[in-house]
């Protein structure tokens, strides 16, 4: 039974899985203070039943639990969600630990102390090399004579190659992954940039406008368009709405 949830598709939801309280707490309301839904457990059952109990985007993982060794719980978490991002942290430096846990099916490792700011650009780089729904959003999505294919990370119009920036490409991908539905401000930040959102969004305004401004001269025949086009719903977001038929 697949767990769901509860944030919504757009946030980030990061479990973490650690018995000390400071660096716990930490963890905790760092992640919470930067965008991110974030719950903590302090054993590795208490860990392992919440991971099975809700879905989890990244998994924090101390080594060294009260109960069950972290090895066993990173092997455990590996085998029953192989797409969840798992970075484990350890006091101890030692090689040999670190590529236990490599081996055990963790991503990547933080040795204690490390900064919160480290270990959430490490984050923001795991998450954006691997989408959270990967099986659902990487396939071509075809709208009117509009191609996105986000696994090439390639745009076609009429089988006509689009160059794209970055944000611009990630930008149609969000909206092209549900067209003809509202999409809010909010949830473009939160998939296209960081999920550190909380500044100001002027950055989406003009990447929008970029994105616009190609779709457009994409269009061969702007008497009948055969591409989508979007359109802004002023105070929430944008729609991508496919041509007519
Ligand atoms: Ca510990």
């Amino acid at each position: 039974m697949p767990a769901h949830s509860p944030y919504g598709p757009a946030v980030t939801s990061v479990l973490v899985i650690e018995d000390d309280e400071v660096i716990g707490r930490h963890l905790h309301t760092g992640l919470r203070g930067n965008g991110y839904a974030a719950n903590w457990s302090r054993t590795g059952a208490n860990g392992l039943a919440e991971a099975a109990h809700r879905r989890h985007d990244a998994v924090l993982l101390d080594l060294g639990l009260p109960d069950i060794d972290g090895m066993d719980v990173a092997r455990q978490l590996r085998a029953d969600h192989p797409d969840l991002l798992i970075v484990i942290l350890t006091a101890r430096s030692d090689e040999i630990d670190v590529i236990a846990g490599l081996d055990a099916g963790a991503d990547d490792y933080l040795v204690k102390p490390f900064s919160l700011s480290v270990l959430l650009a490490r984050l923001r780089a795991h998450l954006r090399r691997r989408p959270a729904d990967a099986h659902t959003t990487r396939r071509p999505i075809q709208v009117g004579d509009l191609t996105v294919d986000p696994a090439a990370r390639r745009c076609l119009a009429a089988g006509r190659e689009v160059a794209l920036r970055p944000k611009e490409f990630e930008l149609l991908a969000a909206l092209a992954g549900q067209p003809g539905i509202a999409v809010s401000r909010e949830e473009l930040m939160a998939q296209v940039w960081d999920a550190n959102w909380f500044g100001p969004t002027k950055t989406l305004d003009v990447t929008m406008a970029a994105l616009r401004r190609r779709l457009e001269a994409a269009e061969t025949n702007p008497e009948q368009p055969r591409l989508p086009h979007i359109a802004t719903l002023r105070g929430h977001g944008y729609r991508l709405e496919p041509p007519p038929d």
